[in-house]
């Protein structure tokens, strides 16, 4: 049924005319009740503005009692006009009492009224307020009536984001437009940021609504169509790694899209009801994101929102935004807000500004989140609708020790973590004060402490830390990053590098660790019930010798004149290290042929981090010239829980008794066969663990760059001989009631060390 004033188009003239008028914002509100209410015969049509404490405030309303405007507040989980802002979408009913959530307000004297459509004031993803009418008679909605209140909605949403209303509100009870957010994430990259948002892909913020001329505004929606399809044609041909690091899986679906007949007809019909082309987008966009918010399948939520990025590129060309910020011309102190990102869409800002990154997806062990700690930023993870919540340049908190974000913080909060950044800095300079300090217990054992590096940015952190060179050198990194597999000039070019800033420093280059987890875009991925358990580093490395014999060729060339250390990850049986090294071996004997310069010593070693390990260091030991272990893997394999899944990686304690009898172990091994063992795992990085570790026999771990600080000033105040006599024990006699961590604690608090 259509509204006896002329159906939406009329309304939205009419409301146009509402705007413009040199009026006060509540008769502004008052006025268009009235409109909406007779244009869509309601006998009610009530607006209802969502506030900073979480409750829904009467605003205005034609044919409810005028007294109960801003008297009536409700809780936003209360009553009908509470489920449509908690769920984001609208409730159509011919018979409202008989709804489980119908709350029944007497001051509002609503109770004769029995129909009730009420739609949510949605701007980007947040939702404002809500806008309601109502039928005495029991009536059913139609879908049309529902879409004109959902767009009249559209123009609520701005009227109250431009802050007019607020001079309506008490104080503490403004409109929640920007909201203080205070919400915990996945931490990603260690370290505290305070700045301000810039949006990796920036939002539109639609203002004018309501069009002169449809048929101009289908023609601008048409046009901006046909680019947006010819964008993503070039995208997935350009290769298969767009600009913003989008994967294929995630273009191929832009493509299916903006093809989609379905979509591109409601976005017309949109425009069709007198709305500009934006608007058109958007109006279509909010019913996606509302089924998003709803979805609980991840397949179909990924979808919607590659649909939803695409809505928004499709606005970006409406309005003439560009698809991303000025890379170089951030604003100080830069936090990056965004669904997910490549990593070489990070490594592309300018990071002397950039301090921090939120993300609405991603693991701590994703490319985006490694590249973040090489370069030293705060960065969390999992942050649901970040890029929906967060506007330009609001002030930002980034805790990446705890993964705590604070979007436009209260000051006490502010000021707290501005004294945490004051405190980090001042134990930054303690510790560079240790730079040149040899890393020595004060019971005379030598710690070699090494870093662990794999981009060109974490090469100057051999320098800023003092480090003894680097335990592991990701090489899988480089090929993580690029957009086509690295030439083998490429490959030596960046190792040549890193030997090269390394000074003569001893640098442990590990082969390719690709597989499982660790995906290049531009190789097909197999289907793997088990990626970890599957096809990955030494494995696919020796069915692929062309590939691994490459790398060695590089490494080899790179290191002329010099001592190169290689290693291999995920060696399971000794006879795989036998075959790898049987390849360094064919290498050597090629470039000598070929009378290429080759380097002064070459030792092989190998990663353990397959718990079958274990039980061949007798046979292994002899074969290599060192060992390295991953304890990141190890712990994993030993506790079958997966390092990458938050529901299990925190599950199980690696500073435990299983563990570093396991540990312990292969120090021991490594005295009996007088060859070394270096620790390269996240385990190293903590002083606790590192304490573990000297304990229990290790005196050589390669650590996150960060974390050379705190576990040096640690080593420097231990008595290794003593944490060998309290730890020792306890491995060997589990006590009940007692965790071998807490026993640790409490031997650390003894001796005064800071963990
Ligand atoms: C490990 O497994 O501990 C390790 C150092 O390798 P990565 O973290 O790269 O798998
Ligand atoms: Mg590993």
């Amino acid at each position: 049924m259509r509204g006896a004033l002329g159906g939406p188009r009329v309304l939205l003239r009419r409301l146009r005319e509402v705007m413009a008028e040199p009026v006060s914002a509540q008769e502004r509100l008052d006025k268009i009740v009235v409109l909406i209410a007779a244009n869509m015969v309601a006998e009610v049509c009530s607006v209802y503005v969502l506030r900073m404490d979480s409750t829904l405030e009467l605003y205005a309303t034609e044919g409810l009692n005028r007294e109960a405007v801003h008297l009536t507040v409700m809780r936003s989980d209360e009553g009908l006009v509470g489920l449509v802002a908690r769920e984001a979408k609208s409730v159509n009913l011919s018979e409202a009492h008989a709804h489980p959530s119908y709350s029944y307000r007497p001051e509002t004297g609503e109770e004769i009224y029995h129909s009730f459509l009420g739609v949510p004031i949605l701007r980007a993803r947040n939702t404002l307020g809500v806008l309601v009418v109502q039928n005495r008679a029991s009536r059913s909605y139609s879908e049309e009536e529902e879409e004109a209140l959902q767009t009249t909605a559209m123009v609520l949403a701005e009227m109250i984001a431009s802050g007019e209303l607020a001079a309506l509100a008490k104080p503490g009870a403004e409109p929640a437009v920007h909201p203080r957010i205070h919400v915990t994430g996945t931490a990603l990259s260690e370290g505290i940021a305070l700045g301000h948002a810039v949006l990796h892909e920036p939002r539109v913020v639609v203002k004018n609504f309501i069009a002169d001329d449809a048929q101009k505004e289908l023609k601008r929606l048409d046009d901006a169509i046909g680019t947006l399809r010819a964008d993503v044609d070039t995208m997935l041909e350009r290769g298969e790694v767009s600009d913003g690091g989008e994967h294929r899986e995630i273009l191929e679906a832009y493509r299916m899209f903006a093809h989609d007949r379905g979509w591109l007809d409601r976005m017309r019909e949109a425009v069709m009801t007198g709305l500009t082309a934006e608007a058109g987008v958007e109006r279509v966009q909010s019913d996606t994101r509302a089924k998003m918010m709803r979805q609980t399948d991840p397949y179909i939520r990924e979808r919607l929102h590659d649909l939803d990025d695409l809505a928004n590129r499709l606005m970006r060309q409406l309005m003439g935004v560009e698809h991303a910020p000025k890379k170089d011309q951030l604003p100080d102190n830069a936090i990056l807000i965004a669904r997910s990102m490549g990593p070489a869409a990070l490594l592309d800002y300018d990071r002397k500004k950039l301090r921090g990154l939120i993300l609405e997806e991603g693991g701590a062990t994703s490319h985006v989140a490694i590249v973040a700690r090489a370069l030293g930023i705060a960065a969390v993870g999992d942050i649901e609708n970040a890029s929906g919540v967060i506007d330009p340049n609001d002030a930002i908190i980034v805790d990446g020790t705890t993964g705590d974000v604070y979007v436009r913080p209260p000051v006490d909060i502010e000021n707290a973590y501005a004294e945490r950044v004051r405190l980090r800095a001042s134990r930054q300079a303690q510790y560079q004060q240790l730079r040149d300090k040899p890393c020595i217990t004060k019971d005379g054992e030598t710690i070699t402490l090494l870093i662990n590096a794999g981009l060109l940015v974490d090469l100057p952190h051999i320098a800023e830390t003092g480090a003894e060179g680097i335990g592991l050198f990701r090489t899988e990194l480089q090929f993580m990053l690029a957009t086509n597999f690295p030439r083998i000039s490429e490959q030596l070019s960046l190792y040549r590098s890193v030997l090269d800033a390394a000074n003569g420093k001893p640098v442990t280059f590990r082969t390719l660790d690709v597989g499982g987890d660790k995906i290049l875009p531009y190789m097909r991925a197999m289907e793997e019930e088990n990626p970890a358990l599957g096809w990955r580093a030494i494995r696919l490395g020796l069915d692929r010798p062309g590939l691994m014999r490459s790398q060695i060729r590089a490494l080899l060339r790179a290191s002329a004149g010099r001592k190169l250390k290689i290693m291999f990850p995920m060696v399971a049986v000794t006879s795989e290290f036998d075959q790898a090294k049987a390849l360094v071996e064919h290498e050597l004997t090629y470039l000598r042929r070929h009378a290429h310069a080759l380097p002064d010593q070459v030792e092989v070693g190998a990663m353990v981090e397959v718990p079958s390990l274990l039980f061949q260091l007798d046979e292994l030991f002899p074969k290599v010239d060192f060992l390295s272990v991953g304890s990141n893997d190890l712990v994993q394999f030993m506790y079958a829980a997966d390092r990458g899944n938050r529901l299990v990686a925190e599950r199980f304690d690696s500073i435990s008794a299983p563990v570093l009898r396991a540990l312990r172990l292969i120090a021991r091994k490594s005295r009996e066969h007088n060859k070394p063992v270096t620790l390269c795992g996240e385990m190293a990085s903590k002083p606790i663990g590192a304490l573990a570790l000297t304990a229990i026999g290790y005196r050589s771990m390669s650590l996150t760059p960060s974390a050379i600080g705190p576990v040096k000033a640690m080593l420097l105040d231990l008595d290794a001989a003593k944490a060998a006599a309290a730890i020792g024990p306890l491995l060997d006699h589990q006590e009940e009631g007692i965790t071998v961590r807490e026993r640790i604690e409490a031997f650390a608090a003894e001796e005064g060390l800071t963990l």
